[in-house]
This record gives structure tokens, sequence and C-alpha cells, in this order.
């Protein structure tokens, strides 16, 4: 089968599986258009509320917390409300896991921290906060504990800087 025949191939049955699935499961269509107005995430996807941006695909948002754990904690969040991985798609999870390769070696660049710890936590025992699926890539240094969700906010101007330099080494 020619390249462009498997594709082909494969869009079809991609298009196939996602309408047998909502046949299956009609809570996934409703879902699949689903975002909230109560929810922080979704008001940032759709430009209702502010954000530092670093990066945008079709599936994923990438900006930075304004509650940093420590300077150049980034979140990746998926566009669509999910509220936490159980309900989140394969696809959706895949483009943020390797979105997440391309926003660490970003952070390597700019802040060059000792290590990165990268945070996904789901439902209120874990520590989630808001419910909306997505993951922490948070800088981390030797000797140094941190807490993933800081109540002090980040300094607007050091904020803009940052954003700044992680839009510069994601956009090559
Ligand atoms: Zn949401």
């Amino acid at each position: 089968m020619p390249p462009g025949c498997k594709i082909a191939f494969f869009n079809r049955f991609a298009i196939l599986y996602s309408a047998a699935k909502r046949h299956l499961y009609p809570y996934n269509k409703e879902r699949a258009v689903h975002q909230s107005d109560d929810c922080i995430f979704c008001q940032i996807v759709q430009g209702n509320a502010p954000c530092h941006k670093v990066h945008e695909d079709d599936l994923t948002i990438t900006f930075l917390d304004i509650f940093p754990a420590t300077a150049g904690h980034l979140l990746i969040v998926t566009k669509e409300h999910f509220s936490d991985l159980l309900e989140a798609t394969p696809a959706a999870i895949a483009q943020v896991g390797a979105n997440s390769v391309a926003v660490a070696a970003a952070i390597q660049q700019v802040i060059a921290p000792d290590g990165l710890g990268i945070y996904q936590l789901n439902k209120p025992a874990a520590g989630q906060t808001v419910f909306h699926y997505h993951m922490h890539l948070i800088p981390q240094f030797d000797g140094q504990s941190i807490g993933i969700h800081s109540k002090k906010q980040g300094d607007p101007a050091e904020l803009l800087l940052l954003a700044e330099q992680f839009r510069k080494n994601l956009t090559h």
C-alpha cells in the first residue's frame, strides 16, 4: 500500500473509530465540546482570562503558573475540558506528554535547574486544585523543598520576561 493510501486508510479508520466511540459512549460526545464557564483554564483557553502563554497547538496550551512554586513553573493544559486523567482522551494526553519534552528542554535553557519535577494530580486527595486536566513542570534546585501550589503570586515583571524567553525557546 503506498504511503498516501496508508494515511487515508488511517484517517478513515480514526473517523470511524471516533464515530463508533461516540455511538457507544454518548457521554463522550457531550464531553467533546464541553468547556466550563466556571473553569479558569477553560476561560484561559477561550481567551477570556489572561495568561503568560508560551506555546499552543491544536490540543494544548502551555503557560506560566502565576503562583509559581519556583520561577519558570509551567503548566501544559488540554484545550478541551477534562476534569482529570480518567476523562481525558489518549490523544490529548499523548500531546501533553510529547510537549513536556520540548518544554523541559526550554526550562533547561532558560532556568538551568538542578532537576525538573513533573506532576500531574488527579482529584482533591492527590492535591488537584483546578479540575481541568493539566501537567505541572517545576524547575527544582538541590536542597530546596517546594509546594506544588504556591500561595504567593509571581512577580509580574519576572513572569513577562520568563514568558518571552520561553516563547523564543519553543518556537524554533
Ligand atoms: Zn476547563
